[in-house]
């Protein structure tokens, strides 16, 4: 069966504090394999910020954990839940569409380029979510929303639409679009990446806000300043495989891996 992912002996998903388990994660594209072996924990209220070259298979680590991918081999666990499969005989059944949508709200993803439904006003791209996939009454939704664009400085622009917002305040919605679903996990896709470089910063407080009030995050980035400050734990990726990861001051200042020491010296 297709959707059958190799059967392992641990498949169970961990408690103890750890909200984000990636365990043993392989991916290909055709002959092409893109994770080999993926593992990380990432604890509640942490922040873990991803290094890596391009096409070192960070986006697609991020995409198999809110399972807009499969993985081949492995599995990821959410605050001790199963992402995409459910375990059986000891092997892993992928979920049906409707099991795996209602995961995803958990799961909050801000993209490179924003995703705003450009049709809907601010206010309403964070109340379309909450309304049609978790059936939260409107005014609830309406509530909320106004609550979370105070907190990322845009509660003037409840009424415009994406076109008439810098970058930077597009992606400030994109980030409180992501919490109105109250997720457990915030995913962060090169968040930055896009914009010019003076609206760089005002996103990154909003995160930096976000983390100091313990939201637990994933965040790949090519800010090794941002990293530096804010990560509980840097990850260093290449060629499909963590190559490192610690402490910012360990990974950044004194890496242990000439791979590690080739990016950064790029990079910083
Ligand atoms: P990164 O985010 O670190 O730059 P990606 O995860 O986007 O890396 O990509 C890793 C590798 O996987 C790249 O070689 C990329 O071309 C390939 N890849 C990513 N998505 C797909 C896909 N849907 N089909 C085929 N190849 C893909
Ligand atoms: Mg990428």
């Amino acid at each position: 069966m297709s959707d059958v992912t190799e059967a392992v002996e641990d498949a169970k998903p961990t408690a103890d504090g750890v909200m984000v388990d990636v365990h043993g994660v392989h991916k290909s594209f055709g002959p092409l394999e893109v994770l080999r072996g993926v593992d990380l924990k990432v604890r509640a209220g942490e922040i873990t910020v991803i290094l890596g070259p391009s096409g070192s298979g960070k986006s697609t680590l991020l995409r198999t954990i809110n399972h807009l991918e499969k993985v081949n081999r492995g599995w990821i666990s959410i605050d001790g839940e199963l992402i995409g499969y459910r375990r059986s005989g000891g092997k892993l059944y992928e979920l049906k569409e409707k099991d795996v949508l209602k995961q995803r709200t958990h799961i909050g993803f801000v993209f490179q380029n924003f995703n705003l439904f450009p049709h809907l006003t601010v206010l309403d791209n964070l109340i379309e979510a909450p309304v049609s996939a978790l059936r939260r009454p409107r005014e609830e939704a309406e509530e909320t929303a106004r609550r979370l664009l105070d907190r990322v400085g845009l509660a003037d622009k409840a009424d415009a639409y994406p076109r008439q917002l810098s970058g930077g305040q597009q992606q400030r919605v994109a980030i409180a679009r992501a919490l109105a679903l109250q997720p457990k996990v915030l995913l962060f896709d090169e968040p930055t990446s896009a914009l010019d470089p003076e609206l760089v910063g005002e996103v990154l407080d909003v995160i930096k806000d976000l983390a100091r009030t313990g939201t637990t995050m994933i965040v790949v980035t090519h800010e090794i300043g941002f990293a530096r400050e804010v990560a509980d734990t840097v990850v260093f990726m290449d060629g499909g495989v963590v190559v490192e990861q610690g402490p910012p001051a360990a990974v950044l200042d004194d890496p242990r891996h000439e791979r590690t020491r080739a990016f950064l010296s790029k990079v910083l």
